[in-house]
């Protein structure tokens, strides 16, 4: 079972063209939507939560259609927005509680048992009785996933969920998802942390202004950015001239000199240039940056 996305647009009031004829399929497992700030990451979640109806296009989720069928498919959705936030008055507890209740979860006893479950789950069962606004930011974030996951959905939409957060719960938070994502589950990971995708998903898409620059696994566009990727020793004049006209991606001051790390397709005149293995955040600058180039060419 999967997402399957056609075609899809989206023009703001405005007249800001956030999407652009989108066509991806999603399929289940832990699915990472990369993509700098503004490249229509959130705009493309609000749609698939039915937060907001898209210029054009179709969206099928798990055989719904979204727009006919969007009872249905909230019904198998779980949604963590990037900016979730608690009521003061809430404990841990029975914030999750009220969260099942709106889900449809209307007998007592069952629904203590799932939120019970579900503090273990996330490692929130000793703060149970905190008040959830009082939590640390990563587990803040793991009440935001619980909430998202009491009445089990199918597809789990989570927007940005490591920011701010410190590498350990970091970690944590990824460990999560992916215990999660075990269980048949499509979880949609969107975020502009190259880390997040490298460690955690299987399948991915590049998003940049509003159109995919590349959809497949990581591994694949690791293998895409082989050979572009180049090391060598420069003098602080060779330094500015090829920083002007290419993304240098490590600079280390090597005596007089300088050694870099630079992302080209090729680069001319530099015999003393030689191949560096690229990892995916080299990827991602390609991409990126081949995409600037053609735009720059238009
Ligand atoms: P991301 O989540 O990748 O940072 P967004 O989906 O939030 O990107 O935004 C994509 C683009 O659409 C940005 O240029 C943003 O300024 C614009 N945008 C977002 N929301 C609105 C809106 N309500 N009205 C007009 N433009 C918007």
């Amino acid at each position: 079972m999967s997402i399957v996305i056609k075609d899809l647009n989206k023009i703001y009031p405005n007249g800001h063209h956030a999407l652009k004829n989108l066509n991806l399929t999603i399929p289940s497992g832990m699915f990472g939507l990369l993509g700098p700030n503004g490249a229509g990451k959130s705009t493309l979640m609000r749609i698939l939560v039915a937060l907001m109806e898209p210029s054009s296009g179709e969206v099928e989720v798990y055989g719904y259609n979204l727009l006919r069928e969007r009872k249905e498919v909230r019904r198998i959705l779980g949604y963590l927005p990037q900016d979730f936030r608690f009521f003061a008055k809430y404990k841990v507890q029975e914030f999750l509680d009220y969260a099942a209740r709106l889900s449809g979860m209307n007998n007592g006893r069952l629904r203590r048992k799932a939120v019970g479950d579900m503090l273990e789950q996330v490692g929130l069962y000793e703060v149970r009785e905190r008040y959830a606004s009082k939590l640390s930011g990563g587990m803040k974030r793991r009440l935001g996933i619980a909430q998202a996951l009491i009445h089990q959905p199918k597809v789990i939409i989570v927007d940005e969920p490591t920011t701010g957060l410190d590498p350990e719960e970091r970690i944590r938070f990824r460990n999560l998802l992916s215990q999660i994502s075990a269980n048949d589950t499509t979880i949609i990971l969107s975020t502009h942390i190259v880390g997040d995708i490298s460690s955690s998903c299987t399948d991915m898409a590049l998003l940049n202004r509003g159109e995919l620059s590349f959809n497949g696994s990581p591994e694949e566009m690791l293998k895409r950015a082989e050979g572009k990727v180049w090391r060598l020793r420069v003098t602080d004049e060779q330094y500015r001239e090829i920083n002007e006209k290419y993304p240098v991606i490590a600079t280390i001051p090597c005596g007089m000199e300088w050694d870099i790390q630079v992302v080209a397709d090729k680069l001319e005149g530099y015999d003393n240039a030689v191949n560096y293995p690229p990892n995916l955040e080299h990827a991602y600058v390609y991409f990126m940056e081949s995409k600037l180039n053609l735009w720059l060419n238009d």
